[in-house]
């Protein structure tokens, strides 16, 4: 049975009376260290020289020294860099200066999942990964509510890791609306896959397809954008809400009728064979040997990609169309279109 947490079984103290590091001040990095230090903890930002976090991250008031530095000062170190980058950060800055009892903790299972990062065994290795953005984490935190997060303990070398883990999840807001206790594997497994069959990968293609089918039959472009990306967000609304159900109640009988109907040609047996072969390259650890070797050549294919979707016709149609709709507008300051690669 699944096992819930809340503020009420966490006690803040324990994480409070240790010193704490996070490193990195992106969009997880900028949320646990502003809600630590607003919860009284004792923070300091590990950034590189010349990063071009450090200025975002001190006019917050927060100070910040190297990674090197922080994991040295530190007894509690979590790890908020690009999972790609995290093991060169460990070797070179945070493993040199762990100490008998620290705590390594991360926000994704990845490094330890397939083995990118090897800590040594008198350290607490533990997992506190927030479902949800960011931004979204730090304002739920600041009106005094929370986003709920997964906490795992992978390695328990001082005998209180679950105990430090739950309160450092306290600390950043999580348990005010639950903390759900899994593992490493369950965590990194799942998220990969979901991120890769579903939310990410799954969705952005069957909106191309759909796109590129209607465009390819002779239908205006336009018209193509707001039936298969467009009403999108009214819909995942809804399922938000209320689940697919909610959504089915919502829009009309021939739509429901339609769902029914061609959903399942669209995600055939094939479909969901194709799924299951997913799942096992992630669990097989083959989809992260593919990134990480790709990562480590310069991120060529990476590259590749992006800029070929980029110059996908849906983006000049979504970019016209969305002028048109003065109520669409971006929710993310740092995002310029067409800027990625
Ligand atoms: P970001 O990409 O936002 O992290 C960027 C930060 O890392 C910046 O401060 C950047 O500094 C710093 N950084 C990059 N390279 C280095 C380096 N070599 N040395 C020191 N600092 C460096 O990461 P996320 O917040 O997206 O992800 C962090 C972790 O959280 C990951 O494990 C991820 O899987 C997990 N996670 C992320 C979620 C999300 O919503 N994004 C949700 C849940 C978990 P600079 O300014 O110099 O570039
Ligand atoms: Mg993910
Ligand atoms: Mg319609």
């Amino acid at each position: 049975a699944t096992e819930l947490f809340y503020d009420s079984d966490a006690d803040l103290a324990l994480i409070q009376g240790r010193k704490v590091a996070v490193i990195g001040f992106g969009s997880q990095g900028h949320a646990h260290s502003l809600s630590l230090r607003d919860s009284g903890v004792d923070v300091r930002v590990g950034l590189a020289e010349g990063s071009k976090s450090r200025e975002k991250a001190e006019a917050q008031g927060l100070r910040v020294v190297t990674p090197a530095q922080a994991a040295e000062e530190a007894d509690v170190i979590m790890i908020l860099v690009p999972d790609h980058i995290q093991r060169t950060v460990y070797a070179e800055a945070i493993e040199p200066n762990l100490k008998d009892g620290d705590a390594l903790f991360f926000a994704h299972g990845f490094n330890i999942r397939f083995g990118y990062i090897k800590p040594p065994a008198n350290v607490d290795v533990a997992m506190v990964a927030p479902k949800g953005p960011g931004h979204l984490v730090r304002r739920e935190y600041s009106e005094g509510r929370g986003v709920p997060v997964l906490v795992a303990v992978e390695q328990d070398a001082t005998g209180k890791a679950w105990d430090l883990a739950l309160s450092y999840a306290k600390g950043i807001g999580g348990l005010r609306a639950g903390g759900i206790k899994t593992t490493f594997t369950e965590e990194c497994e799942t998220d990969l896959f979901g991120e890769q069959a579903v939310l990410c990968g799954g969705m952005s293609h069957l909106v191309q397809a759909g796109f590129e089918t209607l465009v390819e039959a002779g239908y205006q472009p336009e018209i193509a954008y707001f039936e298969c990306l467009h009403e999108l967000k009214l819909l995942v609304d809804l399922m938000y809400e209320g689940g697919i159900a909610k959504m089915r109640w919502s829009i009309s009988d021939t739509a429901e009728f339609g769902d029914y109907v061609s959903g399942p040609r669209v995600v055939d047996d094939h479909v969901k064979a194709n799924l299951k072969q997913i799942l096992a390259e992630i669990q097989d650890g083959s989809f992260a040997k593919k990134f990480i070797d790709d990562q480590d050549s310069g991120g060529q294919e990476f590259k590749q990609y992006r800029s070929n979707h980029e110059s996908h016709q849906i983006e000049a149609t979504g970019k016209e169309l969305r002028g048109l709709m003065a109520w669409v507008k971006s929710h993310d300051d740092d995002y310029v279109e067409g800027t990625a690669a």
